[in-house]
């Protein structure tokens, strides 16, 4: 009943995402929601650790984006810092941005991965494209006024289910 709204992977954070397990089941691009998912809700500087996961994940050959439902100030400004493409006002899970996000790193949905933080808006969209999603725990601090309701509702479909601990990701409990 809930199946459309679950992700495909849930980690505790980005930092815990098998980079190399997800280029080698043939995803090419990131996709990623901004606030609470790469930083805490309206965080105006990217930390260091952020900026080194990104070059990472550069590294190994994946084009990332971001698709964020914010506005175009906070997501260019934080997508510049970052130097990678971004999509602002996005309407997840509305799917139309989805496709322009894989069409800016020039991807197709199989060699896609979605990542952020909230079911109903990232993970719900992605899936409507049978693109991968990853959940990710939200980045603690700040968070948009209307969240809290949603976490509640969010808990009940998650249903007891938690974040994969590094080490099952490794050895395939997924
Ligand atoms: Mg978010």
């Amino acid at each position: 009943m809930f199946a459309r709204f679950l992700p495909t992977d849930y980690v505790t954070s980005i930092y815990h995402i098998d980079l190399r397990h997800l280029w080698d089941s043939g995803v090419r691009g990131l996709v990623t929601d901004l606030d609470n998912t790469l930083v805490a809700w309206g965080a105006l500087t990217a930390p260091e650790k952020l900026v080194a996961w990104l070059d990472h994940a550069r590294e190994l050959g994946f084009a990332v984006c971001i698709l964020s439902n914010n506005h175009e100030e906070r997501v260019a400004r934080f997508a510049a810092q970052l130097g990678i493409p971004a999509l602002a006002r996005a309407r997840k899970p509305r799917t139309g941005a989805y496709h322009k996000a894989m069409a800016l790193i020039g991807t197709t949905p199989a060699q896609t991965a979605m990542i952020g933080d909230q079911l109903f808006t990232d993970v719900w969209g992605g899936n409507r494209l049978g693109i991968r999603t990853i959940l990710v725990t939200p980045v603690p601090g700040q968070q948009h006024g209307g969240t809290t309701m949603i976490r509640r509702v969010e808990r009940v479909v998650l249903r007891g289910r938690k974040p994969l601990a590094i080490d099952e990701y490794f050895t395939g409990g997924h």
